[in-house]
């Protein structure tokens, strides 16, 4: 019996040569058409061949050809697709940290479409420089004289360590010697970068005479790093940008900041406690900073260095910088971010600031919207208090307080899996065997694809 069925299987030309097969290979082209057939026929013969007694599969044309169109589509959708955040982290390494302002956005589709003055000076006619294009946004931003982009913060301190400090001493406290998250540790850097790490001080307490003494004729410098994503509460002491860099001034050496964040605004105002900002590390004396683009900055992922000029331009010379250069879809975006806050409509245009400035009433107000939207649905939900949080290894411990819908069903892991796999693609969080989900962080133009997700896997046709 399985042999007739077999006998009746379409062959891979018959497939090719239908109506279907034809159109199939316009779309997706010759080779993955013939390859998806002949995938699909193995997949078939061997379902046949299993399944002696069982369900036979159908093996007409016409179901085999839709079987081949699903086939194809899968293999050839993006890895990489939009997802809706609703878990309240605003900076969200995993989803992709910040979402571009549309400004930032347009700029991207700008230099993507066409040719663009790169490095070309169009005046002159003669060969320009891509550093050249944020420079100045990046002065006016930060108060630095100069500034130079690469294209994350991890190759910015590898090249400011590679190309100030190779082979000379750099000192760094004990309670900065962190892991970042995705695998940037601090120490490991600096030995990348053929640096001499000289640790002072303890995990909690160091002193302004811990690095005082450790200043020989070998130090080229020293490094401070943001401890951005975690905590040490308690009997600490580290001394402050300020004195840090009248101390290396004084020995004339440079204080390099990996200050991590890209804060360019006051965060108190927000309820937050306050993240160092680039300008306070620039006024500091702090001679060279290291920032994210995609951070606190709102922008692209990018690598920000800025501060004296001389040692911009070592940085810039150096062989290393090549190789992490930013491209200029990342340039375009930057630019454009920056002008917001050079406008002063960051908090307005830049989506990281809008989440973060968004008043609880607003919060609310969405929320409230989303409930009465689910009257319908059989779990029952309703709306708790809550926290979101920046995220981004930034503001380790503050939160922001928001209104969260919170869903009660029977199957809470199931529900939170099926509404990641829905094509609206929600990514919620689950507490207290309650899935919840933040407005906060979810962009207003999603709130209809949030709501049809629910429902229909609330009740799946
Ligand atoms: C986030 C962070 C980094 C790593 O930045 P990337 O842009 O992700 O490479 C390095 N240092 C500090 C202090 C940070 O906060």
């Amino acid at each position: 019996m399985s042999h007739s069925l077999l006998r009746q299987l379409p062959s891979v030309s018959q497939l090719l040569e239908s109506q279907t097969g034809q159109a199939l290979m316009t779309k997706f082209g010759q080779s993955l058409t013939t390859e998806a057939v002949r995938q699909v026929i193995n997949q078939l013969r061997e379902q046949i061949l299993k399944s002696e007694n069982g369900t036979r599969p159908d093996v007409s044309p016409e179901a085999t050809l839709d079987k081949i169109t699903a086939f194809l589509h899968q293999t050839t959708s993006p890895t990489l697709f939009p997802v809706i955040n609703a878990t309240g982290v605003v900076i969200h390494t995993n989803l992709g940290r910040a979402t571009l302002s549309p400004a930032a956005q347009q700029a991207v589709q700008k230099a993507a479409a066409g040719y663009s003055n790169l490095e070309f000076d169009v005046p002159t006619g003669k060969r320009g420089s891509r550093s050249l294009h944020a420079q100045s946004l990046l002065q006016q931003v930060t108060g630095a004289q100069a500034a130079h982009v690469v294209n994350n913060t991890a190759s910015a301190v590898l090249l400011m360590l590679s190309a100030l400090c190779q082979g000379r001493e750099v000192i760094i406290s004990r309670g900065q010697l962190v892991e970042i998250g995705g695998g940037f540790r601090v120490p490991d850097v600096m030995k990348q970068s053929g640096v001499k790490l000289v640790e002072v001080g303890t995990t909690n307490r160091t002193h302004l005479r811990d690095y005082e003494q450790a200043i020989n004729e070998n130090t080229a410098a020293i490094l401070v790093a943001h401890h951005s994503n975690f905590k040490i509460v308690g009997f600490t002491t580290e001394p402050s940008l300020q004195e840090l860099s009248r101390l290396a001034h004084q020995h004339d050496i440079p204080l390099l900041y990996d200050q991590g964040s890209g804060c360019l605004i006051d965060t108190t105002p927000f309820g937050l406690e306050a993240e160092p900002t680039v300008q306070a590390g620039v006024l500091a004396g702090c001679d060279l900073l290291a920032f994210s683009g995609d951070k606190l900055l709102g922008g692209p992922q990018a690598g920000i260095m800025v501060g004296r000029s001389d040692l911009v331009e070592a940085c810039r010379k150096h062989p290393l910088a090549r190789a992490v250069r930013p491209d200029k879809l990342c340039l375009a975006a930057l630019s454009a971010t920056l002008l917001h806050f050079l406008k002063e409509e960051a908090l307005r245009e830049i989506p990281v600031w809008r989440m973060i400035s968004m008043p609880l009433e607003t919060v609310e107000t969405r929320a409230q919207n989303w409930l009465s939207q689910c009257q319908t649905a059989s779990f029952s939900a309703s709306i708790i208090d809550g926290v979101s949080t920046v995220g981004g290894g930034t503001l380790p411990g503050t939160t922001i307080p928001t209104r969260l819908l919170a869903l009660n069903t029977e199957r809470v892991d199931d529900f939170a899996t099926q509404l990641r796999l829905h094509p609206a693609r929600v990514i919620s969080r689950i507490q207290d065997d309650q899935i919840l989900l933040d407005p906060r962080t979810v962009l207003p133009e999603q709130d209809q694809h949030l709501i049809k997700a629910l429902l229909q896997v609330d009740n799946p046709a």
